[in-house]
């Protein structure tokens, strides 16, 4: 049986992403996230696919192909003005049920976890990205924001239930894996 996630950290060492308090890095943080999540995964017996951190999101989405079976979650962080707050969950303009249902239990879980501002689930033109190239893969698929690394508060609360958020990560994941 296969059985494989699709959980990758969207930045890489050569792309930082955005800077927050303390100069903290989005990629390092993402690829912390995504690392955790995945030893979880494992644990469930979940196979696993990720990007490298040396892998740009062109490079890693044009070698997987996942099926709809299949669930495709990617971590990024916010950044704003270090007073907006809170997690929201980015889902296609035309996402299927499986996308829509697992990104309101991810961005309602998260925010009760943390204990901040639930941002709600928003399409891609609805957020300030637009088209997302993850989006357009088969599966259930969501990019979570998970706070903004530039509010303090945001990520005391983040720092605090990282290992909590990334257990519940990999549960909602493996829940919403058809294989
Ligand atoms: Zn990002």
């Amino acid at each position: 049986m296969k059985e494989i996630s699709y959980s990758s950290a969207g930045h890489h060492l050569n792309d930082s992403g955005a800077i927050g308090v303390n100069g903290r890095k989005e990629a390092v943080e993402t690829i912390q996230f995504r690392d955790l999540v995945n030893a979880q995964l494992k644990m469930l017996g979940k196979t696993v696919v990720q990007d490298k951190d040396s892998e740009t999101l062109g490079q890693y989405l044009g070698r997987i192909n996942p099926t709809y079976k299949d669930v495709l979650v990617e971590p990024h962080f916010n950044a704003f003005n270090g007073k907006a707050t809170g997690v929201e969950v980015l889902i296609a303009d035309n996402a299927n049920d499986r996308s829509k249902k697992m990104a309101k239990e991810l961005v309602d879980g998260f925010a009760k976890i943390m204990g901040i501002a639930n941002r709600g689930v928003k399409t891609e033109s609805q957020s300030a990205r637009g088209r997302l190239a993850l989006m357009r893969k088969k599966g259930a698929v969501a990019l979570i924001e998970i706070c903004f690394i530039d509010n303090p508060n945001d990520m005391k609360a983040y720092d605090k239930n990282k290992v909590n958020l990334a257990c519940f990560a990999a549960q909602i994941i493996a829940k919403y894996d058809l294989n």
